[in-house]
C-alpha cells in the first residue's frame, strides 16, 4: 500500500526528555484503500473546491478534538471504514467519506497513528485541506496524560510542517471568511464544543513558546 511506506515498522518512540515521559506512538492504520482515496478526492473537489490527483494536504493548522466515545476501541471503529456509518445522517448530506484524523490519543496518552499526517482526512468543515486533526478518546474531562501527549504532538508537527495555527474544534467557525476557509456551501455548518476550553488552555500553556496563533477572533 503506497500510502503507508513506514507503517509496518509497528512501534516508534519519539520525543523524550528528563522532565516528561517520552511520547508513545503506535501505528494502527485505518482502512485507506482505493475507495477512501477516491472519496477523499471527491470531498476535496466538492466541498473545498480543490482539484488534485492525490489527496494530500499542506498542513498550516492543527485542530484538536475529543471523540465523545469513552473507549479506544470504539473511537478507532468510528474512523476505521472508508464510508460514514448510518448513525451520521447530519454529515451524510455533505458526502459519504467517513471522518478520520491521523492521530488518536488514548486516555493514557498513547498516540495511535491512524494514517499519514499529510493525507486528507475529514474532521473539520472548511479547514480539512490545511488542518491536521488530533482526536482524544473520551469527552468532558480529558486526562493529564492526554494534555501532555497533545502538547508533545503539536511540538513534533510544528518541527515538521509550516504550522501557524493551533485550535480546538469549537473554534473552527471563527475562520469563516479567513483566507484558509474553503467550503462551497455556506449553510454546511455544525456546532462543536470539543475538546473543551480547559483542555485547550492547558495544551496551549505547554506550547506557548511555539508562538502558534489561535482563533482569528482572539487576534
Ligand atoms: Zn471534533
Amino acid at each position: 500500500m503506497k500510502y503507508f511506506p513506514n507503517l509496518l515498522i509497528g512501534l516508534s518512540v519519539v520525543l523524550g526528555s528528563c522532565a516528561a515521559p517520552a511520547l508513545r506512538m503506535v501505528d494502527r492504520p485505518i482502512v485507506f484503500d482505493e475507495e477512501r482515496r477516491r472519496l477523499s478526492l471527491d470531498y476535496m473537489a466538492q466541498r473545498h473546491n480543490i482539484q488534485q490527483s492525490e489527496p494530500f494536504i499542506r498542513p498550516r493548522m492543527i485542530v484538536l478534538h475529543w471523540t465523545a466515545i469513552p473507549t479506544l476501541e470504539g473511537s478507532f471503529r468510528a474512523f476505521e471504514r472508508p464510508t460514514l456509518a448510518g448513525a451520521r445522517p447530519d454529515l451524510m448530506t455533505a458526502g459519504p467519506l467517513n471522518v478520520s484524523v491521523p492521530f488518536l490519543v488514548d486516555r493514557d496518552g498513547t498516540v495511535y497513528r491512524l494514517m499519514p499526517d499529510t493525507l486528507f482526512a475529514r474532521h473539520c468543515i472548511g479547514l480539512n485541506h490545511c488542518a491536521i486533526g488530533v482526536e482524544n478518546v473520551g469527552s468532558g474531562r480529558m486526562t493529564r496524560a492526554q494534555v501532555r501527549a497533545n502538547a508533545q504532538l503539536v511540538r513534533l508537527l510544528k518541527e515538521r510542517y509550516a504550522i501557524d495555527y493551533l485550535i480546538g474544534h469549537y473554534e473552527y467557525r471563527d475562520f469563516i471568511g479567513h483566507p484558509l476557509w474553503k467550503e462551497t456551501d455556506p449553510n454546511y455548518l455544525t456546532v462543536k464544543t470539543d475538546p473543551g476550553r480547559p483542555f485547550m488552555r492547558k495544551v496551549r500553556k505547554r506550547v506557548k513558546d511555539l508562538g502558534l496563533k489561535g482563533s482569528p477572533k482572539d487576534e
